[in-house]
């Protein structure tokens, strides 16, 4: 009789998960719905409130979804991390398999090999099954013998030759009852989370004490989802509830609009659209699997079969194979998350790029002896991160970020340039941190992946083309997006919302507004910034290029 843990992580739904129908095929006697609270996710990995919100929502949706299908059964939330958790719960629960959707994230990847080890060595059969992306990238990779895909025609090729993603099957209609879940004697030493808890990267989030690892079981004893006050969380400002049953509300309310699916050309959607926003908003909910992207998929082809519709890459089936595309270059990119190692990207010499002892080990960032232009650097990425730079549109997008956790693709593009390629020529990777911390989306294929082409790092190249401070105004002359974000500018005429330092002292004044004291004089001239980078980054081009990395360092490198 099969006693089976269905192990439940960025796949928040009970429709369309082939992973969860591989453990009820199993025909289990006992099954045990579980989470486990990874203390990487809560210490090391960056979480603003939003995401944690959103997350213990989408937790509590499925938990909800499963007691109406079972009103026996819940989702078991555990407190610890899965490689002790885990096989403490084979042992006491007895359990024969376990069942997981697999992930292409080299920490997860890495984390979940230990834990096959460690419940094989303990006699439990193991499951992993794919059901996170369209297609396997395990699979692509048998065709593509692993190399990294830099362009995406070629590899939207290579996906046309494998078999068709399967259509979404439904949510189960029963579930089987859990066993007892007695833990009563679990040791301390199986639930220490200490050594994840001295790289907090999260500290400046809580406004109260942290206390999620308390126990096992939640502070009830009932394995419920924790609450932001055990996480000692900050208020969250979020817009974008989290859960299946929102995710499907707003599926189904997409697809009722079928010219705008049929005519979708994401570079025509506007980026200062926020209420409602010019492109679906899904993204969070595929993030966190509440969303089956196989169900979208579907729904896409079904609207525009038999129409004259648009075509990837610029087509909402092109967005999702996107999704694809990142997923799939992150599994095969060694280093994918950093610059040092990694064979896509190009080498920069960016300002606050991370620092290596002799022997390439990370120097801590809070042992760095800084020049007086990394101090200014500094300075910058601070009034970037938080929405003070004196370049309203850039400002009300990292506005926009943090309030609420989500931005449009062409709003990420005008603010990722800005901070690389276009005017700081600060390294990506800082800004691909702040965006970890703020998106609720946040995904590592697409953050990390979408960051190396913004800053022309890798599957991009065209770095002399950057996007001005008035970018939006293409969209909406009068600013909307900043009026909502930064609204210390709101009575300004339509003429200065994207460039205030140009109004005359008389307008400015007349809109209340005071550059310096109630919003931001620019923190740099826009056009000298720009002039500067630019001609670094045609250095830097022409070094890659003949691969003379330590001339762009000591600034001899030949000029194009
Ligand atoms: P839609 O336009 O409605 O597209 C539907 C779906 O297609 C999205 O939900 C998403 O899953 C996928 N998709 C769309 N664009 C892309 C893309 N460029 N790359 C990969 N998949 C795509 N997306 C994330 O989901 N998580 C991230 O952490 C993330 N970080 C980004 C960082 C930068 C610097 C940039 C430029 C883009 C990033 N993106 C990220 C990609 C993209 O901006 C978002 O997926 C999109 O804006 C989400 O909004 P939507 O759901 O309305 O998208």
């Amino acid at each position: 009789m099969a006693r089976v843990i269905y192990w439940f992580r960025t796949d928040l739904r009970l429709h369309d998960s082939p992973a969860l129908q591989a453990a009820l095929d199993l025909k289990p006697d006992v099954l045990f719905p579980t989470w486990c609270f990874d203390p990487r996710y809560v210490y090391e990995q960056r979480v603003g409130p939003n995401r944690w919100k959103f997350l213990l929502e989408s937790m509590s949706d499925t938990s909800a979804a499963i007691t109406k299908v079972n009103p026996k059964s819940q989702l078991f939330v555990l407190r610890g991390h899965p490689t002790t958790i885990l096989p403490a719960l084979l042992r006491k629960w007895k359990i024969s398999d376990i069942v997981w959707e697999k992930d292409d994230d080299p920490y997860t990847m890495e984390r979940d090999k230990a834990v096959e080890k460690l419940a094989k060595d303990a006699g439990v059969k193991v499951h992993v099954v794919h059901g996170h992306t369209l297609y396997d990238a395990e699979a692509i990779e048998a065709k593509t013998k692993g190399k990294p895909y830099v362009s995406y025609g070629p590899f939207v090729k290579i996906l046309e030759g494998l078999p068709q993603p399967p259509r979404p099957i439904d949510a189960p209609s029963s579930l089987p009852n859990p066993g007892p879940t007695d833990l009563a004697d679990l040791k301390r030493s199986e639930h220490s989370v200490d050594t994840w808890k001295k790289n907090d990267n999260n500290a400046e989030n809580r406004d109260g004490e942290d206390k999620i690892y308390a126990s096992f079981t939640g502070p009830d004893g009932k394995f419920s989802v924790p609450t932001m006050e055990e996480l000692g969380m900050a208020k969250a400002t979020g817009i974008h509830p989290g859960g299946e049953t929102e995710a499907l509300k707003r599926l189904e309310a997409y697809m009722k609009d079928k010219e705008a699916i049929i005519n979708f050309e994401k570079p025509k959607t506007n980026p200062g659209a926020f209420d409602p926003a010019a492109t679906t908003v899904l993204s969070p909910y595929l993030k966190f699997g509440a969303l089956s992207v196989r169900t979208f998929y579907w729904r896409l082809q079904d609207v525009v079969k038999g129409t004259k519709h648009t075509q990837p890459p610029v087509s909402l089936i092109g967005q999702c194979l996107w999704r694809e595309f990142f997923h799939y270059n992150m599994r095969v990119t060694p280093n994918w998350h950093e610059i040092r190692g990694n064979p896509i990207c190009k080498y920069i010499d960016w300002r606050l790029d991370d620092r290596y002892d002799d022997k390439g080990e990370p120097i801590p960032r809070s042992e760095w002896k800084l020049s007086d232009e990394e101090k200014e650097a500094e300075k910058v990425l601070e009034a970037w991160t938080h929405g003070q730079t004196g370049f309203p549109w850039i400002d009300a997008i990292m506005r926009q970020l943090k309030m609420h956790g989500w931005i449009h693709h062409l709003a990420r593009h005008s603010v990722a340039c800005f901070l690389t390629r276009g005017h700081a020529y600060i390294s990506w990777v800082r800004g691909k941190e702040v965006f970890e911390r703020w998106l609720i989306d946040h995904d590592p294929a697409m953050n990390t992946g979408n960051w190396m082409w913004l800053s022309a790092s890798a599957f991009y190249s065209q770095w002399f083309r950057v996007y001005g401070m008035a970018y939006g105004s293409n969209w909406d002359k009068s600013g909307a997006l900043i009026r909502e974000f930064c609204p210390e500018l709101n009575k300004l005429p339509d003429k200065y919302i994207y460039e205030p330092w140009k109004a005359p002292v008389s307008v400015l004044k007349e809109a209340g507004v005071t550059l310096g004291q109630t919003y931001p004089r620019p923190i740099f001239d826009d056009k000298a910034a720009k002039a500067e980078t630019q001609a670094k980054m045609k250095n830097a081009y022409h070094v890659n290029i003949h691969g003379d990395h330590e001339a762009v360092l000591n600034g001899t490198a030949a000029k194009m």
